[in-house]
Formats: structure tokens, C-alpha cells, sequence
């Protein structure tokens, strides 16, 4: 028989100990409460050794078990697949629940069936809690009873729903040995699971709540110009705490509880970003073909050429279009990319290459450290023209004035893209365009120190309109 007294919390993308739904539930439910990470193999066994989240996830861990450890508790470690793992500790340890946040994603959502499944058949139950945003699945819906899948309209009554109540941190505070600990299940070394150790501070990447109230802290102090300065690369406008909301080593509650106390412009232009992020969110768990299909009907018949040379040199940063191979060597080198960028970005591949989408956020998918589905495949979809309040077709990011705009000095550019430095400010966006004399002054040779441009953006517009209009049927 299950020990009643016992509940066992499962983290996954929520690696704090504060305003933590399961755990306050946990909390208030049962005298001894387990906590337990289980590294996926199912996820695991899928990524390169050198890949960044794992770091960041081991790191973010660790804190956690040190600050489990302080109030004589651990973080209990498992390695292997969650459906197997989960029911056989539950059972070890005799716990009468497990305790989870829920995960939109619908092979999580598979996955927490079958994990539900066989607690059940061992007769312990499976509560999972809406925590990673404000509002879930049906909580915000038309008149009619359907979901939204226009932001404005969504957003303007996800504004109307938001009482204090939804912004209420959830106090997780053990009583004196409520905490448990068993003394095995230590955390493996990132070698043991196959991974190689990033040095995430030399990226400026802090992993764990610590990292995250410390991006937060620095962010405050930028947070009433971010609506002026979140465009520009080259400056340091946006939070960059999408990573931390990835992993939940922040709470969603805090930031939109902050933002909307701030007030200033800055404080409502980044609101709406965190309402886009729920907006996704409720969109994929909605309407689960988006994650594999264009979300409207219309361009599930769009045929991309995928010339797969330029889809080498888009992934490399070597189009010879300097905007977007600074944006994709940011991301290759660094794992982020300023949203900008990654507008351009997609944009460029799907509609400049002709390359399907999927190929682009496959590829983010896999060098993204905050990869979420739900947002990389409403990003993608919007920028496509394939999504639910996509941009139009027929709008069609010119990457040389789009670089003019949002990186006028080419500061950004050079940064990434060194090769192009001595270029003028004038000329650095389309350096084919400069004169030979310029181009020899600044040592650059076209098709040998960078690229001379694979593709027309002129010629590839009109391609592109062509492609969608037939998928249109006309
Ligand atoms: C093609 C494409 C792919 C993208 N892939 C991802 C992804 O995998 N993961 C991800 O978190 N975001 C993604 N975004 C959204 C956005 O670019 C990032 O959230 C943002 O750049 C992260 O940086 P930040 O935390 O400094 O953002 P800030 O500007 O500080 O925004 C604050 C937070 O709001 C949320 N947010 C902001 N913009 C969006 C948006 N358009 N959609 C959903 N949430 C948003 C994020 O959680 C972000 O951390 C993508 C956008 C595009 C166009």
C-alpha cells in the first residue's frame, strides 16, 4: 500500500524552488515530500554531445540539489525513459501521489499519459498544475467558445481575464524535515551522460534561479526603453531570459506581475511578448498539427525547391547577405538570437531560398538554448506565412533594408561577420554592391575572404510569390 504521507514532485521544465505550483501543492498536501529530475534518455539520446541545454540543464540542477541539500533534502536523480523511471521510484519510495507541471507539447503530453497510466496501475496518483503560464488550454476563449487564433483579439482578452489572483506566487515554504531525502540517486557527471562541459559564462549565460535573478535584476533597469530598443541587435535592448522561462528556473508569475505594476511603455510593449509567448502556447496544445503541418490549410500544398547548398550556406552564415549571416553565426556561436534576426533569418530561408520551413526550425530546433516548440513553431509559421496570424505572403523581408534599419552602423555586423569590418556603413549591407575600389580597401574579395550573394533577393521575391500563389490555387 501506498505510505500516504508521501509525495513525490517530478521537475522538468521548472527548475526552481520558489512559486513552483507542484511543489506548493506538495507542500501543503503531504508531511514528507520527495523531489526528482529524471535526465530523458528519449530526449537525450537524440542531441550532440556538445550541446549547450545540457549544460544548462545539469547546471541549473545542481543548484538545485545544493539548495535541497541546505534544508537536508536532495534532489533525487534518475537517467533513463520518465514512463519507466518515474513508476519505479514512485513505488521505492512508496508515495501516494506524484506531483508535475503540466507540459503543453504533445509528446509530453503523451508521455504523462503513459506515465499517469502506470502510477495509476500501481495505485498512485498523477496531479499535474498550470504553471509555466498565465493562462492554459480553454482559460481564454472567444465569445463563441472557441480558441483564439488572432493574437490582438487573444491578447486583449487575456488582458481582460488577468486579476491579481492569476498573478499570485505560490509560497513554498517545508516545514522543519518536510523535505525528504534517501541518500542515493546523485546527480551523474555531464561525462557520464554522454556530454561534453560547455562553459556557459564565457557565452553570458548563467544557468539556475541564480542566473536567472541575476539576468532579471539587469534587465529592470533597461525594462522602461525596451519598446525603444528591443529592434536593434547591436544593443543590448531585449531580457534574454527567454532560456530561464525555457527551463522555468524563473517564474512566468513574477515577470508578468512586475510588468504590469511597472506600467511604462517599455514594461506594455514586453508584456506582449510574454502574451505571445501564452498565445503560442494555448495555439499549439489547440491545435497539435501545427507542430508537424502549416497551420492554415491553404499552404499545406506548398512545394519548396529546398536547393539543400543553399541550405548549407544559410545554416553556416555564408549566403553573402551580411544580415543573416551574422544572425545565423550568433546563433551557431552563441545559441540565442535577437528576435529581429531571427524574423530575418526565417524569412530569408523561406522566401529568398525557397527552403521549407520545417528544414529552418528544425535547425533552431537544434542550436536554440531556449528552444520551446510551442514559440519556434508559431516564429517559424508567422514568418512563412503559413500560421494563424501570419504575416502576409506577399510581405517579404528585403534583408539589405532591414539591416539598414535595425543595424544601420553595422555594428552588429561586425561583430559577427569580421571579415566585412572595414566595410563602410554604407556599403557593409550589400557589400556586392560597393565599388572595387572599396571592397580592395577594406581587403575584402568577393568569393574568396566572404561570399559573393547565392541568391537575387528581386529575382527569389518574385519565386516566392509564385510558390504561394499556387499553393493559393491562383
Ligand atoms: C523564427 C522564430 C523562432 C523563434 N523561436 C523561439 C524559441 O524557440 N523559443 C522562444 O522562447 N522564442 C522563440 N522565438 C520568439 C523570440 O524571438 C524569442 O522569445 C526572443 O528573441 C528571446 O529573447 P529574449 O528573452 O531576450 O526576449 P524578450 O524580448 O525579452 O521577450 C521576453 C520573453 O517573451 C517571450 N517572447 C518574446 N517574443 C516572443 C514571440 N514572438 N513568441 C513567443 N514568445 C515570445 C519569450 O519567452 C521571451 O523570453 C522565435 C521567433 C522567431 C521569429
Amino acid at each position: 500500500m501506498p505510505d500516504h504521507s508521501a509525495i513525490l514532485v517530478w521537475f522538468r521544465r521548472d527548475l526552481r524552488l520558489h512559486d513552483h505550483a507542484a511543489l506548493y501543492h506538495a507542500l501543503r498536501t503531504g508531511p514528507k515530500v520527495y523531489c526528482a529530475f529524471v535526465f530523458d534518455t528519449t530526449i537525450l539520446s537524440s542531441l550532440p554531445r556538445q550541446d549547450k541545454r545540457v549544460s544548462f540543464i545539469w547546471e541549473s540542477c545542481r543548484q538545485l540539489d545544493a539548495e535541497l541539500r541546505q534544508a537536508g533534502s536532495q534532489l533525487l536523480f534518475l537517467h533513463g525513459d520518465p514512463v519507466r523511471e518515474i513508476p519505479a521510484l514512485a513505488r521505492q519510495l512508496n508515495v501516494s501521489h506524484v506531483m508535475c507541471n503540466r507540459d503543453y507539447e504533445p509528446d509530453a503530453i503523451r508521455r504523462d499519459e503513459q506515465v499517469a497510466h502506470a502510477l495509476q496501475a500501481a495505485g498512485v496518483r498523477f496531479d499535474s498544475y498550470k504553471d509555466q503560464v498565465i493562462f492554459e488550454q480553454d482559460e481564454v476563449l472567444t465569445q463563441s467558445g472557441t480558441p483564439y487564433s488572432v493574437f490582438t483579439p487573444y491578447k486583449n482578452a487575456w488582458l481582460k481575464r488577468l486579476t491579481p489572483f492569476f498573478l499570485q506566487s505560490y509560497p513554498c515554504r517545508p516545514a522543519p524535515g518536510q523535505l525528504a531525502a534517501t541518500g542515493n540517486y546523485q546527480q551523474p557527471s555531464l561525462t557520464e551522460l554522454g556530454f561534453e562541459v560547455i562553459d556557459l559564462a564565457a557565452g553570458h549565460i548563467f544557468p539556475g534561479s541564480q542566473g536567472a535573478e541575476k539576468t532579471w535584476l539587469d534587465f529592470t533597469q533597461r525594462l522602461p526603453v525596451y519598446h525603444q530598443t528591443r529592434d536593434f541587435p547591436a544593443i543590448k535592448g531585449p531580457s534574454y531570459l527567454s532560456v530561464h522561462l525555457r527551463f522555468g528556473t524563473i517564474s512566468i508569475r513574477q515577470l508578468v506581475a512586475f510588468a504590469v505594476q511597472e506600467g511604462s511603455a517599455g514594461a506594455q510593449t514586453w508584456l506582449s511578448e510574454l502574451i505571445w509567448r501564452d498565445f503560442y502556447h494555448q495555439i499549439l496544445w489547440h491545435f497539435p498539427h501545427a507542430a508537424t503541418t502549416a497551420f492554415k490549410a491553404d499552404y499545406q500544398s506548398l512545394v519548396f525547391p529546398n536547393n539543400p547548398h543553399w541550405l548549407a550556406a544559410w545554416k553556416a552564415g555564408q549566403t553573402g547577405y551580411p544580415i543573416v549571416d551574422a544572425a545565423m553565426r550568433q546563433l551557431n556561436q552563441s545559441g540565442y538570437m535577437h528576435n529581429r534576426l531571427r524574423m530575418i533569418a526565417a524569412s530569408f530561408l523561406v522566401k529568398d531560398l525557397l527552403i521549407d520551413w520545417r528544414l529552418g526550425e528544425a535547425y533552431f530546433a537544434e542550436k536554440l538554448l531556449d528552444f520551446d516548440l510551442a514559440a519556434n513553431n508559431g516564429g517559424w509559421q508567422w514568418s512563412a506565412s503559413t500560421g494563424c496570424d501570419a504575416q502576409p505572403y506577399f510581405r517579404i523581408f528585403n534583408p539589405i533594408s532591414q539591416s539598414e534599419k535595425f543595424d544601420a552602423a553595422g555594428k552588429f555586423i561586425r561583430r559577427y561577420v569580421p571579415e566585412l569590418a572595414n566595410l563602410s556603413d554604407k556599403a557593409i549591407h550589400a557589400p556586392w554592391q560597393a565599388s572595387p575600389i572599396e571592397l580592395a580597401a577594406a581587403g575584402v574579395t568577393l568569393g574568396k575572404d566572404y561570399p559573393a550573394p547565392i541568391v537575387d533577393h528581386g529575382v527569389q521575391r518574385v519565386q516566392a510569390l509564385d510558390l504561394f500563389k499556387a499553393a493559393k490555387g491562383g
